[in-house]
């Protein structure tokens, strides 16, 4: 592995300032787990990281219909060290379920960084969380999930709509203290290696559209030992491999019903949020996997006879880098820690969670971005060698791609956003949190950064429904960058001017859209922490 990539072999954890920053700055228990975090850091950039290239490259998941006693079993086989690592990393969905926080596992999930098998880790945590907070009768399925013996699954989608899931037509019928499921589940994550699902479904003679959507807890097994649903086939997908996505057919499956029948959707929603946040941690950590890449690569690669990483454009790419990646680990650990304080409210919600989904939509909206711009950069810094498979680093380009399009595309962010702001006035406690801030900081950049927010916000709020939702997009990305600023200046205090600066180049890119300026290019403490002294 140490042939064909520079971050194997490296501690992930220890390598990431930014990270133990961010940390230090948002988790209160933070230095408790640092030891944990150092192991796992050592283990991501080792078994992780070599698992995840082989199953991509060699060991894709492949569906078992039947066993050899001729019976229909659906379920897949993975490569051993697939299989090990999975049993290695179960335990970072316990965290929040045994009193400690949602920045535990999300920082964990980010050292992690492969979306594909990271998002067997979320789709297994959000079965939980259904569980926890609303079925918590099936509490021996969630310590099978907890402890690794089980994995979870959510399946929403059908063919006729992701993003319109008041299109389902999934139908649910009672039968005493259960139900049975007619579906076809068109993206199924998990397929062949989910115990437990989550899925939406339409209780019969129930209302059209998502608020008739009930929410249902699917075992893989029913209660008369018999296969519950069949996989009809895997997808063939360009990244995301270590994850089976495939197709499930329910039909007349046993399943149970989580919480109330006329709040499925909220609770739907709800675990959205779970995801969407992971969502965050995937694109910044498979961000992250390719700018260990290239810091090796650019002291490394001579060209013009000196290494790369003496020319001022190769400086200033590499600050662009560090920038995003700052950015958005804050933004998306601000959201977290948001969450965090506000997840067990239940429906209609607190104006504290409706905030944190406010903020959920602008971190996975904006690192999705960075996370497919940086990755693609690092491909162009590899030269021609980034474009070849053999090599590590373009499959990170592959991965982040996923990171825009699933748990809902961009369109579908900025219109949940806006729903944040016109029905539950989200925008009022995101002001009031940050106006005081960028007040007390002063500088002419902090300035920038609030009227660019108070402007784009007022802008929204004026604007008939078809017109705030061409500009909604827009504007999701405005506030992305303002509240980033914004938050690397509150980290000043824990990690040192470097943030600061940080702040102002983010500023002139993102908000007033200028090159990053050049006063950057001699400041090492920009642009390259982690490179060799
Ligand atoms: C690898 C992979 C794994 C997946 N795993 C799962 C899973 O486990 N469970 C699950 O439920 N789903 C899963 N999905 C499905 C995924 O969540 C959906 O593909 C995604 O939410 C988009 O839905 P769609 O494909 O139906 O696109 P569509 O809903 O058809 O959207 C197409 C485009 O139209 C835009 N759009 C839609 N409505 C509007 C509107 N009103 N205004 C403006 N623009 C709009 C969208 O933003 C998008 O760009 C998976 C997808 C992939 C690729």
């Amino acid at each position: 592995m140490n042939h064909i990539s520079y971050a194997y072999g490296k501690n992930h954890f220890t390598q990431d300032h930014d990270l133990q920053v961010i940390l230090k700055h948002y988790w209160s228990d933070y230095a408790e787990h640092q030891i944990e975090l150092q192991e796992f850091g050592e283990y991501a950039g080792r078994e992780i990281y070599e698992t995840v290239y082989h199953v991509d490259h060699d060991a894709r998941p492949v569906l078992v219909s039947h066993d050899l006693d001729g019976n229909r079993i659906d379920r897949v086989r993975l490569s051993p060290a697939h299989r090990s690592v999975l049993k290695q990393i179960a335990h970072i969905n316990r965290p929040p379920y045994e009193g400690g926080s949602w920045h535990h596992h999300y920082a964990l999930g980010y050292l992690v960084g492969d979306p594909g098998l990271y998002c067997i880790l979320t789709i297994t945590g959000q079965t939980v969380y259904a569980i926890h907070k609303y079925a918590p009768q099936f509490s021996e399925w969630k310590e099978q999930l907890l402890s690794g013996e089980a994995y979870g699954a959510t399946w929403m989608t059908e063919s006729q709509g992701g993003s319109d899931l008041g299109a389902n037509e999934a139908m649910a019928t009672p039968d005493g203290d259960h139900w049975h499921l007619t579906a076809d589940k068109y993206f199924a994550s998990g397929a062949g290696l989910t115990d437990y699902a989550i899925t939406t479904a339409r209780p019969v003679g129930g209302k059209p559209g998502p608020k008739g959507l009930a929410l249902f807890l699917m075992p893989r097994i029913n209660r008369d030992s018999k296969l519950n649903f069949h996989i009809r086939r895997l997808k063939d997908k360009s990244a995301t491999r270590a994850v089976p996505s495939g197709e499930a057919e329910l039909n007349q499956s046993e399943a149970y019903l989580i919480g109330e029948a006329n709040q499925g959707i909220y609770y739907t929603l709800e675990n959205l949020t779970v995801s969407r946040l992971a969502n965050t941690m995937g694109a910044m950590g498979t961000a992250r996997k390719a700018h260990i890449e290239v810091l090796e690569r650019v002291q490394r690669r001579k060209a013009f006879g000196n290494a790369l990483q003496a020319y001022p454009l190769i400086r200033r790419d590499l600050t662009d880098l560090a920038v995003r990646l700052a950015g958005g680990l804050a933004l998306s650990f601000h959201a977290i820690d948001k969450f965090d304080h506000a997840w067990d409210t239940r429906p209609p919600y607190t104006s504290d969670y409706h905030y944190a989904r406010f903020l959920t939509h602008v971190a996975k909206n904006r690192t999705a971005e960075h996370a497919s711009a940086m990755t693609a950069m690092v491909m162009e810094l590899f030269g021609g060698l980034g474009f070849l498979e053999e090599y590590s680093v373009a499959r990170w380009h592959r991965e982040a791609l996923i990171t825009p399009i699933w748990e809902g595309p961009s369109n579908i962010q900025a219109l949940d956003f806006l729903e944040t702001i016109h029905k539950h006035h989200a925008h009022e406690t995101y002001l009031a949190e940050f106006v005081p801030i960028l007040e007390k900081i002063g500088t002419k950049t902090a300035k920038i950064a609030q009227y660019a927010m108070e402007t784009a916000l007022a802008q929204l709020a004026d604007l008939p429904s078809e017109e705030a939702q061409w500009h909604a997009k827009h504007v999701l990305e405005q506030i992305a960058d303002a509240t980033q600023v914004a938050l690397l200046y509150t980290l000043v205090p824990t990690g040192g001017k470097r943030y600061e600066k940080l702040a102002e180049l983010y500023a002139a890119r993102f908000i007033l859209h200028e090159e990053y300026p050049a006063w950057a290019m001699n400041d090492r403490e920009v642009w390259g922490i982690g490179l060799d002294a």
